[in-house]
């Protein structure tokens, strides 16, 4: 999938989910990290290591709170900086691993290794494909009539 396509798909489920721009957001820049942290190195380790649903739920475990579900935007900026951090990191670490979900029905990430890469669920187009568009457009026009609003 796209940057874009992880972008959009990220952050509307985010949204709908929560109704939490910072929460979607940071989702969405997480959702862009797997991809981009793979540098110069992309066509040589692309979906290994970067792409290890692993490292991302650790990730998650490391900076959950309880909380980290139901805090509005005004209580996490009062509550500070290092906590407003945390909050950040958690969603951004949960928008990587929705980038790894996102990546499996286009094509294979790892499981088991972080250096062997398979197919986890049925590939449903190519990247940057027609199909990868017509995904995202009725992914988003299902969240749409599910949620009500976008
Ligand atoms: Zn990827």
């Amino acid at each position: 999938m796209t940057g874009v396509s992880h972008s959009i798909v990220t952050f509307a489920t985010l949204y709908v989910a929560t109704q939490n721009v910072f929460i979607a957001g940071s989702a969405m820049l997480g959702s862009l990290f797997p991809d981009k942290s793979e540098g110069l190195f992309w066509q040589s380790s692309h979906r290994s290591y970067s792409h290890w649903f692993v490292l991302y739920v650790a990730a998650m475990a490391c900076f959950w709170t309880p909380e980290a579900l139901f805090v509005t935007g005004i209580q996490m900026w009062q509550t500070g900086i290092l906590h407003m951090s945390r909050m950040f990191l958690f969603w951004f670490s949960a928008g990587a691993l929705l980038h790894i979900l996102e990546d499996a029905i286009c094509g294979p990430v790892p499981f088991l290794y972080p250096n062997k890469r398979t197919m986890v669920l049925p590939r449903l187009f190519k990247t940057g494909s027609v199909g990868e568009c017509l995904f995202v457009i009725t992914y988003c026009a299902i969240l749409y009539l599910s949620a009500g609003k976008l």
